[in-house]
């Protein structure tokens, strides 16, 4: 029995992919865990008008502190919620508390502030939940009105099953909620969906933004980006703006938003209110 175990054990020596194997099934077990006792946290990483330079809303962001790991990164654990199926209950969790949020934001200052909340939505949330129920759900309780959400979703939804995204699309807007292309130029979609679905913004992906300095392809990338949206008549923000420089230029290209380290790292939702309070115009 003893040995029997021993040689179920390997100690010396263990290859990168079993290591990452159990590592992923660990932080699946964990996530599960975790979710259940309420420990992930949203952070809010600010979107500025290019234009005025006030906040015209804030992007919530997942944040899991492990208690022994230290934190984990969304890039890590999204996928690991993806591939198990945890994103609904992530993707629940994450629309009533950001929804909450604002709400609490309004009650502090003592009016509907002109601000939005923007929740990630996954692909398989769109291939696999009731997203209007879901929607409809955190506007009942938090008491906001649909207009003060966007849905940030990817050209991965689309591409799998397109009339089921254009359900889901068109049930976002019915509820008066605004519809996001999230990281835009790096999926798969065909640009005839841009026309058929109602999309409000495009959301230029950080790896085009950042590019921009260095590289005049990228320039001419989000230039093409921008002029499209104009000519659909859809919004346009930046991810990704990490410099004075880029945020100068994208504003003179006629980009409506921005939101990049160069503004703010996500934050706390308190030091979020209090970014949005120092950037108010008066
Ligand atoms: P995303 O939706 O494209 O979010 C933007 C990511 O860019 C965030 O990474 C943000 O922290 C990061 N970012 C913002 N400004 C800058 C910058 O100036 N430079 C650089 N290098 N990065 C910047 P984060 O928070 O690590 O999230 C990664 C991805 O995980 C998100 O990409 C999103 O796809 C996913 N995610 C995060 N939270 C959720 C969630 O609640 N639900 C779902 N479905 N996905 C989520
Ligand atoms: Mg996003
Ligand atoms: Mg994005
Ligand atoms: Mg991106």
């Amino acid at each position: 029995v003893k040995q029997a175990k021993a040689a179920g054990t390997p100690q010396v020596y263990e290859p990168k992919e079993a290591s990452a194997a159990r590592r992923r099934f660990s932080i699946e077990t964990e996530l599960r865990r975790a979710l259940d006792k309420d420990q992930l946290k949203l952070f809010y990483q600010p979107l500025i008008n290019l234009k005025s330079g006030e906040v015209a809303g804030f992007e919530a962001l997942a944040r899991w502190t492990h208690e022994d790991r230290g934190e984990i990164s969304p890039a890590e654990f999204i996928p690991v919620a993806e591939e198990s199926g945890l994103i609904l209950q992530l993707g629940r969790w994450a629309m009533d508390n950001a929804a909450q949020t604002l709400a609490n934001w309004d009650k502090a200052i003592g009016e509907t502030l002109p601000l939005y909340v923007g929740v990630n939505l996954s692909a398989i949330q769109v291939a696999r939940d009731n997203i209007a129920d879901m929607v409809s759900s955190a506007l009942r309780s938090s008491g906001l009105t649909g207009d003060r959400l966007t849905l940030e979703l990817t050209e991965s939804s689309i591409v799998q099953d397109p009339g089921r995204a254009t359900r889901v699309f068109e049930a976002l807007k019915a509820l008066d909620a605004t519809v996001a292309m999230d990281d835009f130029g790096t999926g798969y979609s065909s640009l005839a969906y841009l026309q058929r679905l109602p999309i409000d913004v495009l959301k230029i992906d950080k790896s085009f933004v950042s590019g921009m300095m260095r590289d005049p392809d990228a320039v001419a990338i989000v230039r093409a980006v921008l002029s499209l949206a104009e000519a659909l008549g859809m919004s346009t923000t930046a991810e990704g703006v990490e410099t004075v420089e880029l945020a100068t230029t994208l504003a003179a290209l006629g980009c409506a938003s921005g939101q990049g380290y160069y503004f703010a790292k996500p934050l706390e939702e308190d030091e979020a209110l209090a970014y949005w309070k120092s950037r108010r115009r008066r």
